[in-house]
């Protein structure tokens, strides 16, 4: 994750990562306007977490917008400068790069918002109102201070004992802008660090907080933390800060164990995660990672004892399906195919294990695969990670029977077709050959020859289906026209 000895860079090696034309532009125009400019935030952090970093940061005590101005100019054709003028900030954009320039700031903040009433500073200024350590510090682009490294509050150490700690009071800094809470989780589980006792502290004190910042910024760290290597640094987080029952509250449900006649259940907020992290190791693939999130989402409210079978869950698939809708719209997560993906791997999270169980009937894979599409390798992926049992003797036989499963799954695709599968009988044909109009017994006949095909009935082929077709019309009493 972060390599040690990379931290402290020497003079030389920090000119080296500010050494592209456009830092050298920026450097002459700051000079030449008589303003003191400098590279700061993330940008540099990156610098010397030797992560590769893209949007550059640009302070000038001055105006933001007249340095960008000069600096459009300078850099000449193919550059575009945006000005945003009721923030005093402006964009320069030149091929790969995007700069983002603005005039030092002092800013304060009234309780009910996060939009703080904003005053030309210093740079001291500036970096006060910067949210970590890590984040404050500042690069000098003027000449004769080229690559001086503004660090007031110690960010270069932090960044050693990979520590994430406000500048200021914590209480203020997250009372301020609660937004803060969730950057500084997210920091944490993205680059791995420690989020500093005190610092801790004042996230849990003012949570509450948290309500004030909009569902899209909270997705966006959310995000993120999905993102990261090891996603369930985050959750944990979020769970030790009091934040995740005000975020994600069925997430919290997950939580506890509960023991009858001296039997307990797993606890499904660990196990959850632990499927989170196992897949995260083989795919990037957001969506997916929030599948595993969700995967278990309805096992509290499908708890139930048995005295004959202990703890089940009956059903909790569908019931998690239908619960990521709502889950959804309250996040502001997207109602789109997205969605439609999770809910899809939701309901389906079982289905490979049930199979792995039972015997594997070329049947029920025809279905597995007639229902997951393209998305079977994604399912396979989730339901392996799903496997968390602590017996080893379970585990092999389930990686076993699953692999059985994988090979099932080729053979019959090879054979049959089956996925993205569509009859090759269409509803068309079946109304024009019988004279129907749309209709019950069309919707019939066309689920009869589906579960045909699926059930090995008749090969996945024209003939085939249209003569099954005729012969199932006939004893329905339908003749051709
Ligand atoms: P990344 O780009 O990976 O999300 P970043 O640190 O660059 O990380 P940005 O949101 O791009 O984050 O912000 C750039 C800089 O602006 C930060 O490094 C930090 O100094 C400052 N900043 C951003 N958001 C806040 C905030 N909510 N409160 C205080 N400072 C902030
Ligand atoms: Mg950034």
């Amino acid at each position: 994750m972060v390599i040690k000895d990379r931290m402290y860079l020497n003079k030389e090696e920090i000119i080296a990562h500010i050494s592209a034309k456009p830092f050298r532009i920026i450097s002459e125009a700051a000079d030449e306007l008589g303003v003191e400019a400098y590279v700061i935030g993330g940008y540099v952090r990156d610098i010397f977490l030797n992560r590769p970093s893209k949007d550059i940061d640009v302070v000038c005590v001055g105006s933001g917008i007249e340095l960008a101005k000069a600096v459009a100019r300078k850099l000449g054709k193919n550059t575009y400068l945006s000005i945003f003028k009721n923030f005093g900030t402006a964009q320069v954009k030149s091929g790969e790069l995007e700069v983002e320039f603005v005039g030092a700031r002092k800013e304060s903040y009234s309780r009910d918002s996060r939009k703080p009433v904003v005053e030309d500073g210093t740079l001291e200024d500036d970096q006060n109102r910067r949210d970590f350590t890590i984040n404050a510090l500042a690069l000098c682009l003027n000449k004769d201070r080229y690559g001086e490294l503004v660090d007031p509050f110690g960010g270069l150490e932090d960044m050693e004992t990979l520590t994430i700690r406000t500048p200021l009071d914590p209480d203020i800094t997250f009372s301020d802008d609660p937004l803060r809470m969730m950057r500084a989780v997210r920091f944490a589980t993205q680059l791995g660090f420690f989020i500093e006792p005190d610092t801790f502290e004042a996230i849990i004190r003012n949570k509450e907080r948290i309500s004030i910042i909009s569902k899209e910024r909270i997705v966006d760290e959310l995000n993120k933390i999905m993102l990261s290597p090891k996603p369930s640094i985050g959750f944990e987080l979020l769970d030790k800060s009091e934040l995740l029952p005000l975020i994600l509250p069925e997430l919290s449900a997950l939580k506890g164990v509960e023991t009858k006649e001296g039997i307990g259940h797993k606890d499904n907020f660990a196990h959850t995660l632990m499927v989170l992290d196992r897949l995260s190791r083989h795919t990037d693939k957001l969506w997916l990672r929030w599948s595993a999130l969700f995967h278990d989402i309805a096992k509290p409210a499908t708890k139930r004892w048995d005295k004959r079978l202990g703890w089940t869950f009956h059903n909790h698939n569908f019931i998690g399906e239908r619960m990521i809708p709502g889950i959804f719209r309250r996040m502001k997560l997207p109602m789109n195919d997205k969605m439609k993906y999770v809910q899809k791997m939701v309901t389906l999270h079982m289905r490979p294990i049930a199979l792995a169980d039972d015997e594997v009937t070329d049947s029920a894979i025809r279905r597995l695969l007639f229902d997951a599409g393209d998305d079977i390798d994604d399912l396979m992926l989730l339901c392996e990670a799903d496997i968390t049992s602590k017996n080893p003797e379970k585990v092999r036989r389930f990686l076993r029977n699953f692999q059985l499963v994988r090979e099932k799954l080729a053979e019959i695709e090879e054979k049959d077709r089956v996925r993205n599968f569509q009859p090759p009988v269409t509803g068309e044909e079946i109304m024009s050959t019988f004279g129907l109009a749309p209709s019950q017994p069309v919707g019939v006949l066309k689920e009869a020859i589906k579960n045909a095909i699926l059930d090995g009935m008749i090969p996945n082929e024209y003939e085939a289906a249209r003569q099954f077709m005729l012969e199932k019309a006939e004893k329905m009493g339908l003749k051709p026209v």
